[in-house]
């Protein structure tokens, strides 16, 4: 029988949630969904130096928010609870012990002093500081009081397997007799994150570059307390527009839930964390979560830097919004409008000209939809159309006004007012001799949805009221 498939998110509470950190939840979430297995959230808040208060609830948050939902973990426990790191601390003990009793563990002897004395000796001799070089000959039972060290049991160079960047190797360069449980009680991630993996069955990890240089340490560990690691899988580094610089919490990545705040779509999100960094080798490039799902592979995540393209957000959520039923369209329309402006007709227009519902908020803030229920005002030479003559314009808006008043109220529709007005056009010069003023009559705006539509919604009475206001 094939092993079940178990992925799993282990942030740190260490801040907000931001793009990449999330990609990484979505890839090990889609591979486990994929594979009929397991995803489980781990929350690593050993370092509480680090630790910064509400990150754990913005993490839940985030993932919740575009339901990345996880099989086991904060809230919904699981086989392998608790999920906080914090709350496990005996099974590290349990561990260090099973190191202990092998001879591979051993109490840090030195002071801070001590150690700094041996960090500054190592800089004036221009070599890495290595505190194997220092390891004492005889180990003391280990109190608590003192941090543990691991006994790196062989210096010598890994040769691993990553799925996504092939084999690699690191030499001995990278392995040193590092701190298992520090002094505090504490494990270091380099020890927790061992034993969380194997206490709760993980098979494959998945997570930044950054971990690439620590693997022939975490490899030691494994083969000290004899077990096979996980598959290892390395994500992609997630770079900023420009394409060259690394996006990270450090240099601004932002919060994810701002883009919630924002108006995008948590679809529209995952569809393109998606393809930050991973192609499913065709030309689709928008997906429901099921298609993700079942398109989603390993083999196709990229090595080289994935762009953060907002463009490309845009669109895609553009793309989603138009896949949205027209109950969830107004739902979503009319939190971002003022009570005067919850109308059914206003929806088609605004789905036009956003890209996210954010958009909506910046244009009720800017005016733009207030002639919906005022008269706009505007100078009037602004009703005129290229070097037209006004009394010209103001006999087209006559015109329109005339054939206009032949619609009976209850057809004033779109398709109507656009055939009457194009008939009209289409016997002048140029149709922009009427579309123009009729516009701006309307709406007051250089840039507005069609005329015909605002007329529909403002009515017969209100269309021809301010027709003949422009007159
Ligand atoms: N706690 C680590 C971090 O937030 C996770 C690394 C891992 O997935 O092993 O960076």
């Amino acid at each position: 029988m094939q092993q079940k498939v178990v992925t799993r998110f282990a942030p740190s509470p260490t801040g907000f949630m931001h793009v990449g950190g999330v990609r990484t939840a979505l890839y090990a979430y889609l591979w486990a969904k994929k594979n009929l297995g397991s995803f489980i959230l781990r929350i690593e808040d050993t370092d509480k130096e680090r630790e910064v208060e509400g990150s754990i609830e913005h993490i839940l948050e985030s993932l919740k928010w575009l339901n990345i939902n996880w099989d086991e973990g904060p809230g919904i426990g699981g086989l392998n609870a608790p999920y906080l790191q914090s709350e496990r601390l005996n099974l590290y003990k349990k561990y260090a012990q099973i190191l202990i009793d092998k001879g591979l563990a051993y109490p840090d002897p030195y002071t801070e002093k001590e150690l700094e004395e041996f960090r500054n000796k190592a800089e004036v001799d221009k070599k890495p500081f290595l505190f194997r070089e220092h390891r004492p000959e005889k180990f003391d039972i280990w109190d608590g009081t003192k941090p543990l060290r691991f006994k790196t049991p062989e210096i010598k160079s890994y040769h691993w397997h990553d799925l996504v960047y092939g084999d690699l190797s690191a030499g001995p360069e990278a392995l040193d007799d590092f701190i298992l449980i520090k002094s505090d009680g504490y494990p270091t991630y380099n020890f927790a994150h061992i034993v969380d993996d194997i206490e709760m069955g993980v098979t494959y990890i998945m997570r930044g570059q950054e971990f690439i240089s620590s693997t022939p340490k975490f490899l030691s560990v494994y083969e000290a307390l004899d077990i096979k690691p996980p598959l290892f899988v390395t994500l992609p580094p997630i770079m900023g527009d420009d394409g060259k610089k690394k996006l990270g919490k450090r240099d601004g990545a932002k919060d994810v839930l701002e883009y919630k705040k924002e108006g995008y779509l948590p679809e529209a999100m995952i569809n393109f964390l998606a393809l930050l960094g991973w192609n499913p080798g065709n030309d689709q490039e928008i997906f429901t979560i099921d298609e993700l799902m079942s398109a989603f592979d390993l083999s196709r995540i990229g090595h080289s830097g994935a762009q953060m393209n907002l463009e490309k957000l845009d669109w895609i959520n553009k793309e989603h919004i138009k896949k949205l039923g027209i109950k969830e369209l107004e739902k979503n329309i009319f939190e971002w409008l003022p009570e005067n402006l919850k109308i059914s007709k206003i929806i088609p227009i605004l789905t036009e000209r956003i890209s996210k519902f954010g958009d909506i908020k910046e244009m009720v803030e800017k005016g733009e939809l207030d002639f919906f229920y005022k008269q706009p005002e505007y100078k009037k030479e602004k009703l005129i159309f290229k070097n037209v003559s006004a009394e010209k314009i103001s006999e087209n808006i006559t015109k329109a006004i005339n054939t206009l008043k032949e619609i009976p109220e209850n057809n004033f529709n779109q398709e109507n007012i656009k055939n009457t007005l194009m008939q009209i056009a289409d016997t002048l010069e140029s149709r922009g001799e009427i579309l123009h003023p009729i516009r701006y009559a309307l709406s007051g705006l250089d840039k507005s949805p069609d005329p015909f539509i605002i007329a529909e919604i403002l009515g017969k009475n209100e269309t021809l009221l301010r027709l003949q206001k422009a007159i």
